[in-house]
Parts: C-alpha cells; sequence; structure tokens
C-alpha cells in the first residue's frame, strides 16, 4: 500500500483549488489572467516609473543641465567642446541629464545644417579598447549610411588590430566633418578593466584630426579610478568638472510626485506615500533610482493585493522586497571562494553558533574546500573575503575585547540565512553531493 506523503497531500489539494478556479473563471476567455487584468486601481501607467523612462523634465537639475549645455555649445559653432568628468553618487541624475541635453544639441546642430553626433557608451558593458572603438565607429557608420550612399569598410566587432581600427574610425571621423560627442557612461568600469589606454588614445584623437572634432564626457559615481590615471589622461579628461549632489527628500518629492501623476490613478496613494518613500531614499543617498523603485515596488504590491490604495504598509513591504532582491544579486555573483566562506558560516550558523570568530569559519572552511576540491585560501586572504562580505552586507562583524586574549571579531548574519543559503547552493562546486555527507554531527563536535 502506498501512502500519501505531505507533499503528495499538499500537491493533491493544489491541484484541486487551481481547478476549482479554473471552473469559476471559465465564462472568460482570459481564465486565470481575468482577475489581473480587470482590477486595474492602482496605475495609469506603471512604465513611466521604470529606470528605462526619460523624463522631458528633471526638476532640480537645471544647474547641471546648464553647466553641460554651456560646455558643448561650441560645438554649434563647430568648435570643439572641452572634455567633462562627470561625478556624483548612484541614482542623482547624472546619465538622465546628459542624454537630455545630448538629445537636445543634436536637435540643435540638425536644425542649423551641422554634424553634431552624441555616442552614449556604457562602459559596464563596452569595456575594452577594442570595443569603445568598435562602438564609436559603428554608430556613426550608421548616421552616416543614412546621409549618403557611399559603401565603406564596416568594422568587425572582434578581430582586427587596435591600430587598424584606430585607424579606421579617423577615417570615419573625418568624413562626418562634423563635431561627435562620446559619453563614457560609468567610465570608472572601463579603466577598472582595462587600464586608461584607451581614455590615452580618445583624448588624443583630435591632435590627428583634420576636419572632425571629438570631445568626451566621462561619467563615474566613484571618484576614486581616477587614481588610477595617468597624470595627462586626467588633466585632458577633466578640462572640466561637474559634481551631481545627492538630492535631498523635498527635492525628491518633487521628483516622485511628477512621475506619479502620470503613472498612478487619482487618488490611490495615501498622503504620506510619496514623503515617505522621499525620506527613506535621501536616507540612503539621496538616490532618485531607490526613491522610484520604492514607489513602484509598493504600488505593485499594492496591486497585487487588489488593494485600491497604496500606503505606508506597502511601502515598508517594498523596502524589505528590494533589499531582499538586492542581497540575492549580490551573493549570487560572488566568486566560489567567497560563497565557499559564507557557506562556512551558514554551518555554523545551522549547528547553533548564532556568532562566531573568523578561526572558526576558518576551520570549518578549510573543511568544505577540501571536500569540494577548491585551493585552500590563507587565513589572511579568508579574512579579507570577510572584511568584503561585511563591507557588502551579507554578514555583521564587530570587533570585541576579549581581555588577555585581545581583540577578536564576532561574525554574525542580521536575518536572510534562509535566502543566502538557497543562492549559495545554487553554485554547481556547493551543492555537490560530497558536500551533503559533511558530517554535521563532526562539526558539532568541535564546538563542544
Ligand atoms: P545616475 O546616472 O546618476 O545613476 P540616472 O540619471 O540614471 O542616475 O537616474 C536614475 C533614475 O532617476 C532615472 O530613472 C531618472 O529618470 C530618475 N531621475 C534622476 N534625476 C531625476 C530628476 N531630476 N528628475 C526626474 N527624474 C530623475
Ligand atoms: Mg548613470
Amino acid at each position: 500500500m502506498h501512502l500519501l506523503c505531505g507533499d503528495e497531500i499538499r500537491s493533491l489539494f493544489t491541484l484541486a483549488t487551481v481547478g476549482d478556479l479554473m471552473q469559476e473563471e471559465s465564462d472568460s476567455s482570459l481564465g486565470l489572467f481575468q482577475k489581473y487584468l480587470t482590477n486595474r486601481n492602482i496605475f495609469k501607467n506603471r512604465e513611466v516609473l521604470r529606470h528605462s523612462y526619460r523624463p522631458h523634465i528633471l526638476p532640480h537639475r537645471q544647474p547641471q543641465i546648464n553647466a553641460v549645455a554651456g560646455i558643448l555649445a561650441p560645438a554649434l559653432k563647430n568648435e570643439t567642446p572641452s572634455n567633462i568628468l562627470i561625478y556624483g553618487k548612484t541614482g542623482t541624475g547624472k546619465t538622465a541629464s546628459v542624454i537630455y541635453v545630448g538629445a537636445e544639441l543634436e536637435k540643435a546642430g540638425y536644425e542649423m545644417g551641422l554634424f553634431c553626433k552624441i555616442v552614449h557608451l556604457n562602459c559596464q558593458v563596452i569595456d575594452t579598447q577594442y570595443r569603445v572603438l568598435a562602438q564609436i565607429a559603428k554608430s556613426i557608420e550608421d548616421t552616416n549610411e543614412k546621409s549618403s550612399d557611399k559603401t565603406r569598410i564596416n568594422i568587425p566587432f572582434t578581430g582586427w588590430p587596435t591600430d587598424q581600427v584606430y585607424s579606421e574610425l579617423k577615417n570615419h571621423l573625418e568624413e562626418t566633418k562634423g563635431v561627435l560627442i562620446i559619453v563614457l557612461d560609468e567610465i570608472d568600469k572601463l579603466v577598472k578593466k582595462s587600464g586608461d589606454e584607451t581614455l590615452y588614445n580618445l583624448t588624443r584623437i583630435n591632435s590627428d584630426l583634420n576636419h572632425a572634432k571629438v570631445s568626451i564626457i566621462g561619467i563615474s559615481n566613484d571618484l576614486r579610478f581616477t587614481d588610477f590615471l595617468d597624470p595627462r589622461v586626467l588633466s585632458s579628461l577633466s578640462e572640466e568638472e561637474i559634481v551631481f549632489p545627492p538630492y535631498d527628500a523635498p527635492q525628491l518629492c518633487d521628483i516622485l510626485k511628477q512621475r506619479a501623476d502620470i503613472a498612478f490613478n487619482d487618488g490611490v496613494l495615501d498622503e504620506g506615500v510619496i514623503p515617505l518613500c522621499a525620506a527613506l531614499a535621501a536616507q540612503e543617498h539621496g538616490d532618485a533610482r531607490r526613491a522610484l523603485d520604492l514607489l513602484r515596488v509598493s504600488g505593485e504590491l499594492a496591486d497585487r493585493e487588489n488593494a485600491d490604495k497604496v500606503t505606508d504598509r506597502h511601502i515598508k513591504m517594498a523596502q524589505d522586497k528590494i533589499e531582499a532582491d538586492s542581497m540575492v544579486e549580490c551573493v549570487s555573483t560572488l566568486p566560489t571562494q567567497s560563497k565557499t566562506v559564507l557557506y562556512s558560516m551558514l554551518l555554523l550558523d545551522q549547528i547553533g553558533k548564532k556568532i562566531f570568530t573568523s578561526g572558526e569559519v576558518v576551520q570549518i572552511y578549510r573543511e568544505i574546500a577540501q571536500t569540494v576540491d577548491l585551493d585552500i585560501l590563507t587565513p589572511r586572504r579568508i579574512t579579507d573575503l570577510i572584511s568584503e562580505l561585511n563591507m557588502l552586507g551579507v554578514i555583521s562583524t564587530r570587533v570585541v575585547s576579549r581581555g588577555r586574549y585581545g581583540r577578536t571579531k564576532e561574525i554574525s548574519f542580521d536575518t536572510n540565512v534562509r535566502q543566502i543559503a538557497e543562492v549559495i547552493t545554487r553554485d554547481p562546486r556547493l551543492k555537490e553531493e560530497s558536500l551533503m555527507r559533511m558530517d554535521i554531527n563532526h562539526l558539532r563536535g568541535l564546538y563542544r
């Protein structure tokens, strides 16, 4: 005889409920999705809360927008604008402002019959010299193809020697006889990945050009990358510097209100919702992206609940959800060694040690690394990885004094232990069977 186990009973039960639902909704051809489509109480247009949406008016960024426009304006007299280095924390509107000014400049150039083009490169993705040069060439090719029927050589996305790409790019540029403004967004990622050679070549390109002109806008969240630049490159790149300061809570309120008016149906936002989202994001670091995320996710949670209003409670839930999601994202992209260190901590937590020391982590780490055939790192290196995990907010550490034994670092998890465990064991190395065979009792024995 086969007895049903818990899971089987549960799944039978679920099947029955879904079946009932389908019965209930069978009159409508939309079936299961009917209720999600008809109860659209909350959103009028959710898309405007996404990062990709480009508002036409950017409140509280007029001084920065004017500054960029003023520096780029000589392009309309066919002169070379100064290079600009822009920095400020994430979500301070750097990308949005530069794209806005760029579009206006292209429009004005078009009206005046000039070739004036902005190429916007995201260096998080386009992070080698070859790809930067090829991508710039490609966007000129695309524009040129529209305006003339000459055939020319297109630069392939890999394979040529860099010199050849560089000289072909120069030919492309010369043909335009115009001004090209290259925006290197997240420029610190490019420098970190491939050094400053690209910048060195691009900042010198004007001396090789007779008819065309190039200027560069570098955008970064992190100013420390300038330490890695050759002083000549730095001084050329930062002919002009513009800082984007963080938004304060009232400014974030204005930004949110502008979007909320288009995004939400009238009256669905409780009075306190926008100020609370703004205040929370201002506490973070004045990040408009975080503020918009909070508002969007709160709305989505309310919508899914079928509520007819978004309230503070939804914001609280949204905050937890965003934090959990970014934790999962962060842990899942860690290298295997860091995950193994985390795994050791999870085991300690599992055997009841809620607070532990790096010495204990090292001990367990060694056992695991051996079991899954990883190179065993030195205690020093492991301590570094632990500090990194602390900085990322995955664990908490604090230094305590232990009298004559000196000072030691106590490590613990805040919450989220289950979520972290779930992400970590997705790593093929760490879900190996050999790990399952690790003897928990043996570990317990170590800490009796
Ligand atoms: P950064 O490049 O500095 O990280 P973004 O320009 O990408 O920031 O801005 C993040 C998000 O916030 C985008 O969705 C953008 O539209 C929005 N945003 C930023 N500043 C403003 C502003 N002043 N007005 C309206 N929306 C803004
Ligand atoms: Mg940006």
